[in-house]
């Protein structure tokens, strides 16, 4: 008999007591009494990761992210190992798996690894037996049997890799707001629920500042053709769905207004205007995994000019020394780095073929006497650099504007 696999993650805010674990698992249950093959990835509970992160700050500020990942992975450990007692209470046969014993294979880049491989086959044996499965988000191995974990909020990705590997053709994504919002619902109290919304769209709200999916997910989804419906785990209305543009009547112009604060900008001036400046200094940054994400290199004067961008702020210490160096031998031997930056944006399929977005944009900003630092566009996005302690007002009134 070939029944149907159902693949669901719960959020730490939904396995944040044991009360709501008990929730959770009578909710797994009715799938599991329909005759589906439940697969269910837990991320730790409640604050449990931030938890952890504060005791090693305690100890160390500069950890070995070997140990890192080998702590923070033990969060998970625990909110599954409970879930899958939960469900054996309820008369559910469950059994958890951490990321090892599944053989969740990374590129082994600790603390943000990427999943390469998952095996399939010890799941399949739980399957057989009438099982649900359950699997610790957020954690893989590398080659030599190292845990790296995939990034903070990766347990989403865990889950749609998992759907991915099962071959289902959608994935659950289990949260405390009911679907993903025009902006953070939290904020903007007037913010519209989606009831569908393009992976492109999803990806950069995502990579923007939407926190409600880690962004990976959405690549791997949209790599691997999985629809992610994000719902609420608190009742039983349908949610959000993510998907692919073809399937999507409504195009919005705006679909989502974000900020993303944790930036900082670097800027380097006097740089001589010459063929493979910039390329040496980006290269250097990468081989760092030092992400850039707005980049401004203003056009030069008198042979020499500016290049800005921005990076998180977490990898200032790994960028510093690159950014010194570089300022030293190509510009004025000073390289700035502002921490008091905040990167707002709207984002829509629709803004493809609607015109004056942008214009909107500017205007909207200019009229809450917001200054714009830098700019950066796509063909479905507009972002722009601005004083981090204007980012709330700048949401406001981008989503006024655009949404209402
Ligand atoms: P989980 O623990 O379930 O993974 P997260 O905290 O990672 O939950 O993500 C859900 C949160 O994302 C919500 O509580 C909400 O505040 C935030 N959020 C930010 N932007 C959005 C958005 N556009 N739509 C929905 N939620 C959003
Ligand atoms: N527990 C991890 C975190 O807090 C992963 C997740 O929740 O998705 O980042
Ligand atoms: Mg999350």
């Amino acid at each position: 008999m070939s029944s149907k696999i159902v693949v669901q993650k719960y959020g730490g805010t939904s396995v944040g007591d044991t009360t709501k674990i008990k929730n959770v698992a009578k909710r797994i249950k009715r799938y599991h009494d329909e005759g589906q093959k439940v697969a269910v990835v837990v991320s730790a509970m409640g604050h449990t990761t931030d938890e952890l992160v504060d005791l090693a700050d305690q100890i160390s500020k500069n950890p070995p992210k070997r140990e890192m990942d080998m702590l923070l992975s033990t969060g998970e450990q625990v909110s599954i190992a409970l879930l899958a007692i939960a469900l054996n209470e309820l008369g559910v046969p469950a059994q958890s798996f951490t990321g090892s014993q599944l053989k969740i294979l990374t590129d082994g880049n600790f603390s943000n690894g990427k999943i390469e491989m998952i095996d399939r086959s010890r799941i399949d044996e739980a399957f057989n037996k009438g099982k649900v499965v359950i699997v610790a988000g957020f954690q893989g191995i590398d080659k030599d049997e190292n845990i790296v974990t995939l990034g903070r909020g990766g347990s989403d990705t865990s889950a749609v890799a998992l759907a991915a590997a099962l071959g289902a053709d959608e994935c659950e994504i289990y949260t405390d707001v009911d679907g993903v919002y025009t902006a953070d619902p939290r904020k903007i109290p007037t913010a519209k629920m989606h009831k569908q919304i393009t992976y492109e769209e999803m990806l950069e709200l995502a990579s923007l500042g939407a926190g409600v999916l880690h962004s990976r997910s959405v690549e791997l989804g949209m790599n691997y053709n999985v629809v992610i419906h994000v719902r609420s785990s608190f009742h039983d209305k349908p949610g959000t769905l993510v998907m692919s543009e073809d399937k999507i009547m409504e195009k919005m112009k705006v679909s989502g207004v974000t900020a993303k604060g944790d930036q900082a900008r670097v800027t380097i001036a006097d740089v001589k205007d010459k063929p493979g400046i910039a390329a040496d200094l980006f290269t250097q940054l990468s081989n760092k995994d030092v992400i850039v994400d707005v980049i401004v290199q203003s056009s030069p004067r008198d042979g020499i000019n500016t290049i800005s961008f921005t990076i998180a702020k977490k990898d200032i210490t790994a960028a510093k020394p690159i950014i010194e160096a570089y300022a030293k031998e190509h510009g004025n031997g000073k390289a700035e780095i502002d921490e008091n930056i905040s990167i707002v944006s709207a984002v829509g399929v629709g803004m493809k073929s609607h015109v004056g977005v942008a214009a909107k944009m500017f205007q909207s900003l200019a009229e809450k006497n917001i200054n714009i630092e830098m700019i950066s566009t796509s063909e479905i996005k507009i972002s722009c650099v601005i004083k981090q302690n204007q980012a709330e007002d700048a949401v406001k009134a981008l989503h006024t504007t655009f949404i209402g």
